[in-house]
């Protein structure tokens, strides 16, 4: 059995991912998923089976099917559709690579973002225009800031410098310095309020932020990724699909990915953000590298050997155990499944995830696709899906095609007269 884990967890009756409970194979909950396989409790968490699934849909049941009360019952929801043990389902290899890399790359593209929130200076080049508005107003208000503060130190000045003009002049009407000087206190006071109308509505700017692909790291960290054909476009909507994953997990195109961070920072020439950028790409150089080693071994459609699967398992203990130490983001559901799941298959059946996964069926989604094409102008929905069906069924099996009646033969026109 195979699927994704949406699929998986719909024909298991599970209520999925974001459910207390959320795992197909374990009753784990949502807390206990940071904490490390090895340092666990033991005994907590139970494995689930056909019949503890049924046991807990019956309680849920007799419970009256309340969702909000799913929890209390292990978070099964349905009833299983096939009787297929637990044991003989794959876990989701492709969306579990697909939702890892996710993680990992918005976690980069965040401090990326992070970044280009702490730079200070206008910088105009690689950068989107709505960045560069945004660093032009932060540096108007400092600027027109330090132009205020001197403006109204010498205000204040000015205003003492009269107020003794006033009580030592003799008249002060035709005292050429007192003109002097209560012009002098016009202009800034004019000038004061022009500034902070111009500071008002910079800080309206600034306020209102950029456009995050706009700023000079996520778009230098964009344009790494279309270097190795992985454009942002084609991941539109914030998700990848496998083969630009494939492509990414390549040693080469991860350091192309972590060194933008270096090369934008060192062609800022800041030195306080040079050595956030450094931090930045060794985390992620060993996140990726860490990762990519799991999805190496994991991903693969060959038999698997003792000796390699245990290298899976040490490389899944030395990814799990760098993420839970250098990210305080949450631990995914399916990186639990990595963590748990994953090494007992191959344990048990030799294979990966290539073999035995979602990938098979998640490809004919483009075999539909291209077919489905080829008879859109059919006007009838039943009509057009009975003769999709039945093209993919002579795909599969092309003997069925000789089941097919003969077209019936038209009869020969009579000749006019
Ligand atoms: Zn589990």
């Amino acid at each position: 059995m195979s699927g994704d884990y949406e699929f998986l967890c719909n024909i298991y009756g599970i209520s999925g991912a974001s459910g207390r409970h959320c795992c197909l194979w374990c009753t784990i909950t949502n807390e206990e998923l940071k904490i490390p396989r090895t340092t666990r409790q033991q005994g907590t968490i139970t494995p689930r089976s056909l019949a503890t699934l049924s046991q807990k849909y019956s309680e849920f049941e007799a419970d009256g099917s309340n969702l909000k009360k799913a929890k209390m019952h292990d978070n099964v929801i349905g009833k299983v559709f096939f009787d297929i043990p637990l044991s003989q389902v794959c876990p989701p290899g492709l969306h579990i690579t697909l939702g890892i890399f996710q993680r990992l790359f918005n976690l980069l593209e965040e401090e990326c973002h992070q970044l280009d929130l702490s730079i200070t200076e206008p910088c105009t080049t690689n950068s989107g225009m709505s960045f560069r508005d945004y660093l032009q107003a932060k540096s108007t208000i400092t600027v027109t800031e330090q132009e205020q503060s001197v403006l109204t130190a010498e205000l204040n000045q000015a205003q003492q410098i009269l107020a003794l003009l006033l009580l030592n002049s003799p008249n002060p009407q035709h005292d050429i310095r007192v003109q002097n000087v209560t012009r002098l206190i016009h202009s800034h006071s004019t000038k004061i309020s022009t500034n902070n109308h111009t500071i008002v509505q910079n800080k309206r700017i600034v306020k209102q932020g950029f456009e995050r692909e706009d700023g000079i790291f996520v778009k230098s960290l964009e344009r790494a990724m279309a270097s190795f054909h992985v454009e942002r476009q084609v991941y539109h909507g914030g998700s990848f699909v496998g083969n630009h994953i494939h492509r990414a997990l390549k040693p080469e195109n991860i350091k192309t990915m972590c060194n933008s961070v270096i090369a934008t920072a060192t062609s800022l020439n800041n030195s306080a953000l040079q050595s956030k950028a450094d931090e930045i790409n060794d985390k992620f150089m060993d996140a990726f590298n860490l990762f990519a080693q799991c999805h190496t071994i994991y991903d693969s459609n060959t038999l698997l050997s003792n000796a390699k699967i245990n290298e899976l398992e040490t490389a899944i203990d030395a990814f799990l155990r760098f993420y839970r130490e250098s990210f305080t983001a949450t631990v995914l559901p399916k990186m639990h499944m990595l963590e748990d799941h994953l090494v007992p298959w191959v344990k048990r059946w030799k294979v990966g995830c290539g073999c035995m996964g979602e990938q098979g069926a998640e490809s004919l989604h483009a075999m539909f696709n291209n077919v489905e094409r080829a008879y859109n102008n059919i006007v009838d929905r039943i009509e057009r899906l009975s003769v999709l069906l039945q093209n993919h069924h002579f795909k599969l099996l092309p003997a069925n095609k000789s089941l097919e009646p003969p077209p019936l033969k038209k009869r020969p026109t009579k000749p006019r007269d």
